[in-house]
């Protein structure tokens, strides 16, 4: 008789992980098994197993690729590098990171541009409201200093507040330039009527968005808006007044909410005055959530979830937002929100009381003080 064994897949990265208790960076290689979904641990340095493996739920595949950051047990791991030439070719041959762009026309649609984004299977893996100076704008837009619609081009990007986003995936550039259509809205509505220019845009200049036209271009205006080294860019747009802190929270970004929630928030009338995307590392979130150590029980939850991916913070400005705003959300439990207040973001996006959609400031005192955490503390 003769016996095939077939090997089975195997994913293989290095990690990297911040172990706050001892101060330092440590390393692992994570493997991931897509036929039952469980995962393994090795630890680099030790040269030993850390986890055995283990069957883990929270990990899906699309999740899997360098620049991503994964939880597993708690522990926010840094897809540092693929571990083989296999799991390279396989998850990693065609993602590409892009810079999206959202002119100043349509900022207070982002939430449809993000519907649109998810739905072409493209995730946002960085994003920041900024409102650009004039000499800003030219430098973003100098490869077109010498056409004849340059400094109309700047004026207008330089006019109010605009949303920079990366997004990755397969392909990610030519998607999004396929979902912005052609640069000049009219020819966008005859000549691609699905596109994002043709359903939101005005004119050739309020075109909606931008899109880089090149890998490197992709990769020379993803620095510009979020530099890997020194500096961090174009400043965020909070104005820490009459605000409140909202959170979307890690889970509903990862299962595509964020669109739908900003929509909700804009169709009720709130002003988004500041958007920014943080990834919280443990010690941050514990220090975010302290007051409510102690004192409600889902403490520990709500601290694992915070770090357990990115997270999309926004500052909402009007008096009496954090009132407002807050029962806007809804109550803290999904269930009796469903009942209770079936409107409400929590009722609509919710899943249980730790998984909850979003976070909101609880008292009106504290609206500042948390819109401040992120972006003057974090983002400083
Ligand atoms: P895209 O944004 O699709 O990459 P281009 O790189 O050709 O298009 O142009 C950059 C931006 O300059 C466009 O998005 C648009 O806002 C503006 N623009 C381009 N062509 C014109 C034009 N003929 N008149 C006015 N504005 C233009
Ligand atoms: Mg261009």
């Amino acid at each position: 008789m003769l016996l095939v064994l077939k090997m089975e897949d195997r994913y293989a990265f290095l990690t990297e992980w911040y172990d706050p208790t001892a101060a330092l960076l440590r390393r692992y290689q994570l493997f991931y098994y897509p036929k039952d979904g469980s995962v393994e641990m090795f630890d680099v340095k030790n040269q030993r197993i850390f986890l055995r493996r283990t069957k883990y739920d929270e990990i899906h595949q699309e999740d899997l690729f360098v620049g991503n950051r994964v939880n597993v047990f708690s522990r926010q791991l840094n897809l540092i590098d693929y571990g083989d030439q296999y799991t390279a070719n396989k998850l990693g041959s065609k993602k590409e990171r892009t810079l999206a762009l959202i002119k100043p026309d349509v900022v207070t649609k982002i939430g449809d541009v993000l519907e649109l984004i998810y739905s072409s299977n493209l995730i946002v893996t960085k994003a920041k409201m900024t409102k650009l100076t004039w000499s800003q704008a030219a430098d973003f837009y100098v490869e077109h200093q010498s056409k004849p619609f340059f400094s109309n081009l700047v004026q207008f990007v330089s006019s109010g507040p605009v949303v920079a986003m990366e997004l990755m995936g397969d392909e990610a550039m030519s998607i999004w330039r396929r979902l912005l259509g052609p640069a000049d809205s009219a020819v966008a509505r005859r000549e691609a009527p699905q596109s994002v220019r043709a359903q939101f845009g005005t004119d050739g200049i309020k075109n909606v968005g931008h899109g880089s036209d090149s890998l490197a271009a992709a990769a020379r205006e993803l620095e510009f808006f979020f530099p890997s080294t020194i500096g961090h860019g174009p400043s965020n747009t909070a104005i820490y007044t009459d605000c409140t802190c909202c959170i979307i929270k890690p889970h509903a970004i990862s299962e595509g909410l964020t669109g739908k929630i900003l929509n909700s928030i804009s169709a009720a009338g709130f002003e988004i005055s500041a958007l920014q995307m943080f990834n919280v590392d443990r010690a941050n979130a514990e220090e975010f959530y302290e007051v409510y150590k102690g004192v409600v029980t889902e403490y520990p939850s709500m601290v694992t979830e915070l770090c357990s991916g990115p997270c999309m913070v926004l500052e909402i400005h009007g008096t009496d937002s954090p009132q407002t705003f807050r029962e806007f959300c809804g109550p803290a439990d999904p269930e009796i929100a469903r009942h209770l207040r079936p409107t409400t973001l929590r009722a609509l996006y919710g899943k249980d009381k730790v998984k909850n959609a979003v976070h909101c400031t609880d008292l009106p005192e504290d609206g500042v003080l948390e819109v401040q955490y992120f972006f003057k503390i974090l983002d400083g």
